[in-house]
């Protein structure tokens, strides 16, 4: 028996990079899971099929995570969909490193608005239809930890994640529901190409300074999500794991 059967699991923003390959390590565990994506509908099918050719169970579902009255709406079609929610991965998310003097109340609203707020809407719908053995996993970043220069803001927004991770675990703790952190460290996503942190300095850097001598790759990230939506990992509760191949 695989060791999320009889689960079903939402991550947002897994249409690309992270979130996808959490997707597919979730169904291929056994949970039934929603791909939830904002705007690439097309890659978000792509999941799906790979998902079911691999003979897992998902569903596509758009929702902007920025919005209260969409996220409602993906909660609801989550439980009317497959039944129940037991996994809540809470992935979408963007970053925009930019000098300080250089911030700007977009680069702000932006960042904010999506890691933090959208991750809050998120985990405010979908408790109270998580029951016992509920999992809520917030992707951070080791950002939080190795502080780079010129990430004020996207920093802060995981700093935020962390704390929020810590509160909600304590919060929720007697309802049975855990809330953990996966911290990743670079990892090669879509995201990570299309702003040109691949094949960068900062991709050079990474790979010096990493103990395992290279960045990540999205399973590696999936598998760390995978164990803490597990019941193995029912007596984890409030833990941040930094998945950064011994970067920190
Ligand atoms: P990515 O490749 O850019 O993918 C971002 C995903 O978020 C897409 O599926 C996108 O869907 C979705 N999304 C964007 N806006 C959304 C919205 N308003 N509502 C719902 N979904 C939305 O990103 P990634 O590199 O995989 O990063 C994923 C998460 O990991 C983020 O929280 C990021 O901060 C964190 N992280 C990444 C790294 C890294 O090196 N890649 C390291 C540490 C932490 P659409 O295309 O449909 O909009």
């Amino acid at each position: 028996m695989s060791k999320l059967n009889g689960k079903v699991a939402l991550v947002t923003g897994a249409s690309k990079g992270i979130g996808a390959g959490i997707a597919r390590r979730l169904a291929s565990d056994g949970a039934k899971v929603i791909v939830n994506y904002a705007s690439s509908a097309h890659e978000a099918d792509r999941v799906v099929g790979e998902i079911e050719g691999a003979g897992g169970t998902a569903v596509a579902v758009r929702a902007d995570v920025r919005s209260k009255t969409e996220v409602d709406a993906l909660i609801q079609t989550a439980v009317d969909h497959f039944g129940r929610l037991d996994v809540v991965v809470n992935n979408a998310g963007i970053y925009q490193f930019a000098k300080i003097e250089d911030t700007t109340e977009d680069l702000y609203r932006q960042q904010f608005d999506l890691n933090v707020l959208g991750s809050l809407l998120v985990t405010a719908a979908a408790v109270p239809f998580l029951g016992e053995a509920g999992s809520i996993i917030n992707v951070s970043s080791f950002v939080t930890r190795i502080l780079p220069t010129q990430s004020a803001i996207y920093s802060g927004t995981k700093g935020a994640i962390d704390a929020i991770t810590g509160v909600l675990s304590r919060e929720l703790g007697p309802r049975g529901i855990r809330v953990n952190a996966v911290n990743p460290g670079l990892i090669e996503t879509d995201g990570t190409h299309a702003n040109g942190v691949m094949g960068s300095e900062f991709q050079a850097w990474n790979e010096q300074q990493t103990p395992l001598g290279r960045i990540g790759q999205v399973t590696d990230i999936a598998s760390i999500v995978s164990f803490l939506a597990s019941d193995d990992a029912g007596w984890v509760t409030g833990e941040h794991i930094i998945g950064s191949g011994g970067m920190r």
